[in-house]
């Protein structure tokens, strides 16, 4: 079908991703050259025959089943080195689509198989982020994730070393993984610490479970803004609340129909959630793993829920809005995204 927005306007359209995770965003290319270097053997010689080990394909069922195919990559994602690589081409990437602010989520626990401590963790991927912003000019920032299935020692552990790297690289912390085993309220003690250390907040919740993991996660875990959030619709009074409080909601369409966290695209309130006011970002959460790219983020919803131009444009701004950047860095990234839309002759 044609649609009237055309597919290049998307592509060359600025863009923010604020939801992406690090061990998400691996190229098969570069999984290949880290498997020879470490003298692994991989079950596949070639970019098309490794690529059902890293994405999920039409039948994946739930968020769990989604989540084991970071099993195949994570043992590669044991140095600094490989740390280093895959940051810098998560920058690449996103630069192809236009991304000029990236946020980059890794858990440094998940990091540590070779003898890594969680700072040399974060240094490395932090180096890596830095590296690609200079080459590619997209500005990029790192979130540490608590993980659900973790104990509060080593979530502990990730959030002071987040808070002493605060404004250098790292700009918050989030709690990932299982949510339908492990709910937030699990985590109350833990966020305290970065409530304490001031460390801004976002978390997993009403993807894999209800909404009142969403609820829990604002007013008692301190979540600024929230991963998915795609179940908020069953509870209209937490909406309001949403849209009142201005917390935006860091969506992402095509993993979210994968996860089933909806069972299609006529059950995706993202459409919703904006006539509703509430603050919806758009972004790809894992873009080897999705077999995704922004573009055809921003192309579902020009395509299935019929987002004009201008529209779309409002969802970015959200976006630069939602950074976890300080007030005189996103004045920069609003002006310079203004004069691009109105270069492509947007808004
Ligand atoms: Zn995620």
């Amino acid at each position: 079908m044609d649609h009237p927005i055309a597919y290049d306007l998307i592509r060359k359209l600025p863009k923010v991703d604020l939801h992406v995770h690090l061990d998400g965003s691996v190229k098969p290319e570069t999984l290949m050259e880290l498997a020879q270097q470490r003298g692994v053997s991989l079950p596949a010689r070639s970019r098309k025959q490794l690529l059902p080990h890293m994405q999920v394909e039409d039948d994946c069922t739930s968020l769990k089943m989604y989540l084991s195919k970071f099993d195949f990559v994570l043992p590669f994602l044991q140095t600094g080195e490989a740390l280093r690589r895959v940051a810098h081409e998560t920058v690449e990437q996103a630069a192809a689509h236009t991304i000029g602010y990236i946020e980059v989520r890794f858990a440094p626990q998940l990091h540590r198989g070779a003898g890594l401590s969680v700072e040399e963790v974060i240094h490395h991927v932090v180096e890596g982020l830095r590296s690609g912003e200079r080459k590619y000019g997209v500005v990029a920032r790192g979130i540490a994730i608590c993980m659900r299935h973790h104990g509060s020692k080593e979530n502990i552990e990730v959030i002071e070393a987040a808070a002493s790297r605060s404004g250098k690289g790292i700009v918050a912390v989030d709690l990932a993984g299982d949510e339908a085993s492990y709910p937030p309220q699990f985590f109350r003690e833990v966020f305290a610490v970065s409530h304490k250390r001031g460390l801004p907040v976002t978390i997993h919740a009403g993807e894999a479970a209800g909404a009142e993991n969403v609820l829990e996660a604002v007013t008692r875990l301190g979540a600024v803004r929230i991963g998915h959030g795609v179940r908020v619709k069953e509870n209209p009074e937490l909406m309001r609340l949403l849209a009142k409080q201005r917390i935006p909601l860091e969506m992402c369409p095509i993993s979210n129909l994968q996860t089933k966290a909806v069972t299609s695209w006529e059950q995706y309130p993202i459409r919703d959630y904006f006539e509703r006011g509430i603050k919806v970002t758009v972004n790809t959460d894992n873009p080897t793993v999705s077999g995704t790219n922004l573009t055809k983020e921003y192309r579902v919803l020009a395509d299935k829920f019929g987002f004009a131009a201008t529209e779309l444009a409002e969802l970015v701004m959200n976006g630069v809005e939602a950074a976890f950047l300080e007030e005189s860095e996103k004045r920069v990234l609003r002006r310079r995204f203004r004069r691009q839309f109105r270069e492509l002759g947007v808004g």
